[in-house]
């Protein structure tokens, strides 16, 4: 598989050839730096699901399934977490996990809530788990959830948890009714049997997601709407969207709203990821954030670009900086939008610059604009901001052009000595897109400091406006154990 004669990464042939020499020539290993390359370069991952009523143990599986106590149980009901996306393994394959065990409060009706959250979280999957108390057996709200994703096509793998020994096994049996096919029987507590349900998980799950970038040639580009209960996500939506939206995947004969809709904008049509969850504005009491948050982490997952909303009348909060963080670390390209522009006045507008300037210091490399979906004040300059982002979001450095850049600064500003040693950096490529990946070789190990700062240089000397950039380090192993 990581075969290092054939080129690995967004690497085109001669470019690869050259840049193998060169790695060879400064002592490291090909089939590490083609792993390097890959991993660099990976697609984005497919997103396992995991949902089901409230106390069934989604949040312990999920624990089990990070292998790490991460997704805290909390034992206070309807308790805010704000992650609700995890990186797992399983066998050598990496994948996303959703959990939706954070929040249980609802106003809508035990039944309504669990399938409200389970929804978002099933759109945005490539597979999912139901997770179902076998202790307890089937219930309406079982049977409400297996409505869902049955109508949703997703496979499926049916998790009979808290089957904590051999003799609980025939209560689990009891779930074929559900129609799902074999119930896996779980203790998600023990870790008993979860290695066989992650099998059969991976069986089902495809490689990729179901919808990978690669596909949208031509197609219509993802964007994610998102932003803090308030903010004018759904005025946004209606002014731009107009009388005449587009709806897609409405299923036919159900009351479910649309979850995409193509919306025609400076002339080109852009998909508006999850407006469902937009448009039906639940407002929970104790639930609601958590609610958003699982809706902002489906809808990025599905994007590509994402538009934070922020309301320029009220101050900027942890929740807005949460939210950027999001799509940040989802890796989307990135564009904010200040709006209720309307309503600012000269004295607010001196104290938003300066929560700008201190609170989202880290992404100024978005592109900005200052929009009123109420009067439509500069609806005009959202396109130009999307499409900068993802160019820059899809932008490559050729390797040749990079090093001859790294090599500046590594003469005009080398790394600080440390113990004696200096370490340096040696070359680099820039391995993936979308967003850009860059994996620099050094021959010792560079402080966070050093990084940030070729982080910043990069983004002077090629742009990557509107996107955020990883930089991995790959330091060379001591010489003479190379082969
Ligand atoms: P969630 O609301 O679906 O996320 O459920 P939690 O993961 O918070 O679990 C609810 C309760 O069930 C907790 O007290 C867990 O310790 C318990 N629990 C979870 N999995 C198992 C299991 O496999 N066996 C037993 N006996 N208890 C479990
Ligand atoms: P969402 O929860 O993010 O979807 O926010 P909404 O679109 O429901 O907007 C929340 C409130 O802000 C509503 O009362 C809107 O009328 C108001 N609003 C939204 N955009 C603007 C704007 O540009 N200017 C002003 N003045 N009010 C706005």
């Amino acid at each position: 598989m990581t075969d290092p004669n054939e080129p690995h990464g967004a690497l085109g042939g001669a470019e690869y050839e050259e840049f193998m020499a060169l790695a060879a020539e400064e002592g490291f290993d090909a089939d590490e730096i083609a792993g390097d390359l890959d991993a660099a370069a990976a697609g984005p991952l497919p997103v396992l699901a995991v949902v089901g009523r409230p106390n069934v143990g989604k949040s312990t599986l999920v624990n089990r399934i990070l292998g790490r106590r991460e997704a805290v149980v909390e034992d206070r009901p309807g308790v805010t977490r704000d992650r609700v996306t995890y990186e797992a393994e399983w066998a050598g394959r990496r994948f996303k996990v959703v959990d939706t065990g954070g929040w249980e409060q609802d106003v809508l009706g035990i039944q309504a809530s669990v399938a409200a959250q389970a929804e978002f979280a099933i759109e945005a999957a490539d597979a999912v788990v139901l997770v179902v108390d076998a202790t307890v057996g089937a219930t309406d709200t079982d049977e409400a959830v297996v409505k869902l994703l049955r109508r949703s096509g997703k496979p499926v793998v049916l998790c009979a948890n808290k089957v904590d020994g051999f003799s609980m096994e025939g209560e689990a049996a009891y779930l074929w009714s559900l129609g799902l096919g074999e119930p896996h029987p779980v203790s998600a507590l023990h870790g008993r049997g979860t290695g066989d349900m992650l099998d059969a998980v991976l069986e089902v799950m495809p490689e990729a997601p179901r919808e990978t970038f690669g596909t949208t040639l031509g197609g219509p580009r993802r964007i994610a709407l998102i932003g803090r209960p308030n903010v004018g996500k759904s005025s946004l939506l209606n002014k731009v969207a107009g009388e005449d939206r587009v709806v897609v995947d409405a299923t036919a004969g159900t009351t479910r709203d649309p979850v995409d809709e193509l919306i025609d904008l400076g002339g080109t049509t852009w998909r508006f990821v999850d407006t469902a969850g937009i448009r039906r504005r639940v407002h929970l009491q104790d639930g609601a954030d958590y609610y958003a948050s699982l809706r902002t982490a489906a809808a990025l997952e599905k994007a590509e670009a994402a538009i934070v909303l922020i309301d320029v009348t009220e101050p900027i909060s942890v929740q807005d900086t949460r939210i950027i963080t999001m799509a940040v670390d989802a890796g989307r390209a990135l564009v904010i939008a200040y709006n209720k522009w309307d309503q600012i006045d000269d004295e607010r507008r001196f104290y938003l610059e300066r929560e700008i300037e201190q609170e989202l210091v880290q992404v100024q490399w978005a592109p900005r604009v200052n929009i009123s979906a109420r009067t439509g004040r500069h609806m005009e300059k959202l396109v130009p901001a999307l499409e900068t982002a993802l160019a820059g979001w899809e932008s490559r450095v050729p390797t040749g052009k990079l090093n001859s850049f790294l090599g500046e600064i590594v003469a005009s500003n080398p790394h600080p000595v440390r113990g004696g040693k200096q370490p340096r950096i040696l070359f680099g490529t820039q391995a993936g897109t979308r967003p850009p990946r860059f994996v620099l070789f050094a021959s010792g190990f560079l402080e966070a400091g050093y990084r940030r700062f070729v982080e910043r240089r990069l983004r002077e000397e090629f742009g990557f406006e509107g996107t955020p950039i990883h930089v991995s380090v790959r330091v060379r192993e001591k010489r003479g154990r190379k082969k």
